[in-house]
């Protein structure tokens, strides 16, 4: 199906043409032709991503009276960006159409501007606080309203809307159609459909409170303490990730993203402490993908509209599924498989039936890459990046002779590693030795347990170490021998293979074989010394990665 087929004008099929929209989705094949021809109120299930603000915004300008200069359509949505973006893609959409006109309206700017701007105005796009505000100083007038639109509707919801929209819905004049959107279908968003609107007919894009088809959905079980590490691995492990990583709240948001940055990533935060001047900033960064990862809360990461997000990545799994949803649907948009990932803890695994429950789909368990897969990974992208660099013959013609004498002792295949190593070495030795990052109890333990009573003797010769720091040191009368005797005797194993020990005053480093990281710390944690209770961190090497 084409878009002319949809009964669309002339003038908004040249501005779509131009946006590069050569087909409908499918929530444009369904809605468009509706509101065109029937005046029964919807209910769409769909996703930020799926194409529903053409779907309701190109039939919206198809029937508004440009003789009017009154508000003919209202469209109600969460936050200011979603509101700013919103207007936005229908000023698109109508740029062939000079004379009409819409507004967007959302608190935290000055109200009179915007009563201003809404006198003439016949579309207005608004947050449900500042509409109401409006209504109430008689500076916005819906009483004449065709169509009345809630955008992302269990978001509004979510965010404290329901008296606002109870009040707005009810002022609303009756004979108004009702365009209910909404990714998820929680009790709360039946029960506005069933208060306010009349035997609405049910468009769904996808399967109901489903992720959308194309995202592939993977979870990674590890260790509390290794999170962090996990989300380095998993991002190494994706060279060309472009995406968002979910945090729970503003200053674990921030936290990460320092990190990130310190390590070398090309990371931003983005959450409700900055500044509007900042998250603009940082949105657009993110916009014009100058920004490859974006560290945000979910109600800042509201509203941005990004196309082609190859991955979302949930650091802290949300406590409601409908959330999950939300973020995964910011993958896999039109067309592009995108990858969900959500990081947990062994205590988190319940969190995923009931994600899996919500979005009808299975999660992989997935292993956390390990330095191999990683720099494998990234060699394969080295080469690739080889293959595909855009080659500036004038340019660089002149400089041949120089070259080819520079590197004229080098053969092909010395050449190529050459090449090759100059951006992949820091990878090769970032990852040389680093340990599995699999949860100790349930995995690492056992298949160490295994190997060992399965061959008796361990390899000692090709071993790799990590060091583990502990809460002891020269202050707690700590020597070498004290901290062996206390691994042997917590462990029980007296196989361990343990390489230097370093004692501090208030703290040691202690270099353990690679296969026995995990059952050292699963023993030393929370085990007593004296009346201290011993803690066990994974030192962590920093790398640069840019
Ligand atoms: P939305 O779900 O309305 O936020 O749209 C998601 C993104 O898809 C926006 O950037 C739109 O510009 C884009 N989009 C919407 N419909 C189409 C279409 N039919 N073809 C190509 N891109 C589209």
């Amino acid at each position: 199906m084409n878009f002319i087929d949809l009964g669309l004008n002339n003038k908004i099929l040249k501005s779509l043409e131009e946006m590069g929209f050569e087909k409908p989705t499918l929530i444009q094949e369904q809605v468009i032709p509706h509101i065109l021809k029937s005046k029964k109120d919807i209910v769409g299930l769909a996703q930020t991503g799926t194409g529903k603000t053409a779907a309701f915004g190109l039939p919206i300008l198809e029937q508004i009276n440009i003789n009017k200069k009154n508000i003919q359509s209202l469209i109600l949505c969460p936050t200011r960006e979603l509101c700013l973006q919103i207007t936005n893609d229908i000023k698109n959409f109508s740029r062939y159409m000079p004379n009409i006109s819409v507004e967007p309206v959302y608190g935290g700017a000055g109200i009179e501007n915007q009563i201003k701007a809404i006198r003439k105005t016949q579309l207005v796009v608004a947050t449900p606080g500042r509409l109401l505000d409006l209504i109430k100083r008689k500076a916005a007038d819906i009483s004449s309203i065709q169509y009345l639109v809630l955008d992302e509707a269990d978001i509004m919801l979510n965010m404290g809307f329901k008296e606002e929209l109870d009040a707005i819905l009810a002022t609303a004049p009756k004979n108004r159609q009702t365009l209910l959107f909404s990714a998820t279908m929680p009790d709360e968003v039946a029960q506005i459909a069933s208060n306010y609107m009349k035997d609405p007919v049910e468009i769904i894009a996808g399967r109901k409170n489903s992720g959308a088809e194309n995202i592939e959905h993977l979870y990674f079980m590890v260790s509390a303490r290794d999170k962090y590490l996990a989300l380095k691995r998993i991002v190494d492990y994706y060279p060309e990730i472009y995406g968002i990583i979910f945090c729970r709240t503003r200053a674990g948001t921030q936290e990460i993203a320092d990190k990130m940055i310190k390590d070398g990533y090309n990371a931003e935060s983005l959450h409700g402490d900055l500044s509007q001047v900042q998250r603009e900033y940082v949105m657009r960064k993110f916009r014009e993908k100058n920004l490859q990862i974006l560290v945000a809360t979910d109600i800042a990461a509201r509203g941005l509209d990004v196309k082609d997000l190859t991955h979302v990545i949930n650091y802290d799994i949300p406590d409601e599924s409908e959330v999950y949803t939300h973020r995964s649907g910011r993958t896999g948009r039109i067309g592009k498989t995108g990858i969900s990932i959500t990081i947990i803890n062994m205590k988190e695994k319940y969190k995923i039936k009931q994600i899996e429950r919500t979005v009808k789909k299975k999660l992989t368990e997935t292993k956390v890459p390990n330095g191999r897969d990683i720099c494998a990974q990234q060699l394969l992208h080295q080469i690739d990046r080889v293959k595909t660099v855009k080659i500036d013959n004038d340019q660089i013609v002149p400089y041949m002779p120089i070259i080819q004498e520079k590197l004229a002792s080098l053969d092909r295949d010395e050449l190529l590693k050459h090449f090759v190593s100059l951006e992949f070495n820091h990878f090769l030795d970032y990852y040389k030795n680093t340990p599995d990052l699999t949860p100790v109890k349930h995995e690492i333990k056992k298949e160490v347990e295994y190997k060992n009573k399965k061959k008796g003797i361990r390899e000692w010769g090709q071993a790799s170490f990590s060091y583990l720091i502990i809460n002891l040191g020269k202050k707690d009368k700590m020597l070498p021998t004290r901290i062996i005797g206390i691994i042997n005797q917590c462990t029980r194993n007296r196989n361990i293979k343990l390489g230097n020990i370093d004692i501090n005053d208030d703290t040691s480093r202690i270099q353990v074989e690679n296969s026995f990281v995990g059952e050292v710390c699963n023993a030393l944690i929370g085990y007593k010394f004296g009346s201290k209770k011993i803690k066990v961190k994974m030192e962590e090497q920093t790398m640069g990665k840019n």
